[in-house]
């Protein structure tokens, strides 16, 4: 579904992607894992075209989406929950999933999603009339993944979904992610420091270290790697 072909990303004169390849399939999840700083972000970034990579190749669905605007990357069916969530504070929760839906047209159907959202967060639904900015952390990333799926994505990329949430509002979190991608036939990439439950949940992780990617395996290999356990997973 998705192949990054040895790309090359820089901010102004700072490299910070090198050679970057991976490879997404239709209906995995993947975690791509790495310390602060490794160019996770980035390589998100990359792939959405608001950081486009100065050399090497993007490939959606055969594709290729190197070159094209975040809008029409979006409107190929790649979505992005970016890090921090980034909701609209001042908006309705019912605004901010709206505004997920902007470059569709099809009413009906938004109205379908919208109510689709409130099933998977029933939270979101008790709070559609408050202000996003007075949701707590949890509810916020739960507004910011819905909102990504208010445009109806083929693949979905999450950035760091766990960063400031406690351990039991990251496990519904993530479950939520695993029914999305089983029930809702949704592919998943999905950057995370927090590597334990980012393995746990994917088929394949790939590991980044210093814009570089090092390893590469099923998911459950990495959690066994003796090398990774001691770097990544506090064992
Ligand atoms: P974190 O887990 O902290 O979000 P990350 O793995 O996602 O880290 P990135 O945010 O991709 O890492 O950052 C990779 C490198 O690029 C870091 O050294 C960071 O300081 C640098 N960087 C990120 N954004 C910019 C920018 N806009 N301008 C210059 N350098 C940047």
């Amino acid at each position: 579904m998705l192949e990054l072909r040895n790309i090359n990303t820089f901010y102004g004169k700072i490299h910070i992607l090198h050679d970057l390849s991976l490879r997404v399939e239709q209906g995995e999840i993947i975690s791509l894992i790495g310390a602060n700083g490794a160019g996770k972000s980035t390589t998100l970034m990359s792939i959405c075209g608001i950081v486009p990579p100065r050399s090497g190749q993007i490939f959606f669905k055969g594709q290729p989406i190197e070159q094209l605007a975040p809008n029409k990357i979006v409107a190929l069916g790649i979505s992005q929950v970016p890090e921090g969530r980034h909701i609209f504070p001042a908006l309705s929760v019912a605004e901010n999933l709206e505004l997920g839906a902007f470059l569709r047209h099809d009413k009906g159907q938004i109205q379908q999603d919208l109510e689709h959202c409130y099933t998977l967060f029933p939270i979101l639904a008790e709070r559609r009339r408050q202000p996003g900015g007075n949701l707590s952390g949890g509810e916020q990333q739960m507004l910011a993944i819905s909102r990504a799926l208010m445009a109806r994505p083929q693949l979905l990329l999450l950035d760091e979904p766990s960063m400031g949430l406690a351990p039991l509002i990251t496990k519904q979190i993530f479950e939520i992610i695993r029914k999305i991608n089983q029930e809702e036939n949704t592919t998943i990439f999905l950057v995370e420091q927090n590597a334990n439950v980012a393995l746990k949940i994917a088929t394949r992780g790939y590991v980044l270290e210093n814009g570089r990617i090092i390893l590469h395996d099923k998911a459950e290999n990495l959690l066994n790697n003796k090398d990774i356990q001691k770097a990544y997973l506090g064992i």
